[in-house]
């Protein structure tokens, strides 16, 4: 093209100043690109940038849509990082999916409320999910689920489990730096608390879970999930004009959905023929172990 032929100027101004235009030097332009790319923190364009210009020039991009293109491979490489990041941040224990999740073997279970939990418009509106039943029936899986959907919407979302907090918080207390421990479980849009009811709490852990409670209330959603039936939780924390307190402002704005059924891991071993069910229902089986499969429950 003649156009290509014209001699580059030796300058271009730009709004906040002028700036040295490419002198045809070849490897110094490549070198002061690469300076340029790492200075602007455009890392990905600067990692793939022999690749990316290759596929510009192969698909014969103007100018306009290869600096678009360019762009678009920066900001994916950037949205990944931060995803990675905050995946990393949310502690969760392991990776699980909805995708992954047998609806099949837990009937109980309706779909179509997960489906509508997974697009997140709880946690942006500071709604409570509860999710109750025995040991085994993917209340944890759904959790890990339900928080990396949360995560890749964009929310911050901290995984932790009803020992460790409450542990922590007895700490802060003992320690006199509650309020630190307090602010900090409060930051996070979504908090998941795992496995409430599992293990005896400490006589003031009743007391202190409140507290964040109170204070995430129609600020931040909790996900919380418990072996143990709501009207059973004035026996978890060991007193029932706190519990009441706890289960008030958790269950005002709040989506609870009942597990019934046997658990995910015998019902593998049974298949493999390892174990072999009692007649009755599983001992394991909890909250309504034997029962037949109901609809999840709004509150
Ligand atoms: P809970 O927290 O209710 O005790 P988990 O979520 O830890 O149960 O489930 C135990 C194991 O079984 C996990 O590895 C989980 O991924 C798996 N699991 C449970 N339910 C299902 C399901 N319906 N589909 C696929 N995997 C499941
Ligand atoms: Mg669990």
């Amino acid at each position: 093209m003649a156009r290509s032929k014209q001699p580059l100027p030796t300058t271009v101004t730009t709004a906040s100043g002028v700036a040295a235009a490419p002198t045809g030097d070849i490897a110094q332009l490549v070198e002061d690109l690469d300076a340029m790319l790492t200075r602007l923190r455009l890392g990905a364009i600067r990692e793939q940038l022999d690749g990316l210009l290759e596929e510009a020039a192969r698909r014969q991009l103007n100018l306009r849509e290869a600096l678009a293109w360019l762009c678009a491979a920066e900001v994916a490489s950037k949205e990944q990082r931060r995803l990675a990041m905050a995946m990393t941040i949310a502690h969760f224990p392991f990776v699980r999916t909805l995708e992954g999740f047998e609806f099949e073997a837990q009937p109980s279970i309706d779909p179509a409320k997960i489906r509508d939990l997974a697009t997140c418009r709880w946690v942006a509106n500071g709604d409570n999910v509860v999710l109750l039943g025995p040991p085994g029936v993917g209340k944890t899986h759904l959790e890990v689920a339900l928080g990396r959907e949360a995560v890749s919407r964009g929310y911050t979302v901290q995984f932790t489990t009803a020992m460790e907090l409450l542990g922590s918080l007895v700490k802060g207390q003992q320690q006199g730096n509650l309020e630190m421990r307090l602010a900090q479980y409060s930051k996070p849009k979504l908090l998941i608390v795992d496995e409430l009811g599992y293990l005896p709490l400490e006589p003031q852990a009743g007391h202190l879970f409140f507290q964040l409670i109170s204070r995430r209330y129609e600020q931040g959603s909790v996900l919380i999930s418990s072996n143990r039936p709501v009207e059973e939780w004035d026996e978890v924390f060991g007193d029932q004009v706190v519990a009441s307190a706890i289960l008030d402002r958790l269950l005002h704005h709040s989506h609870v959905v009942t597990i019934r059924g046997d658990s995910y891991r015998l019902r593998e071993k049974r298949r493999s023929g390892l174990f072999r069910p009692q007649t009755g229902g599983s001992p394991l089986s909890g909250i309504g172990g034997a029962a037949p499969p109901t609809p999840a429950k709004e509150a």
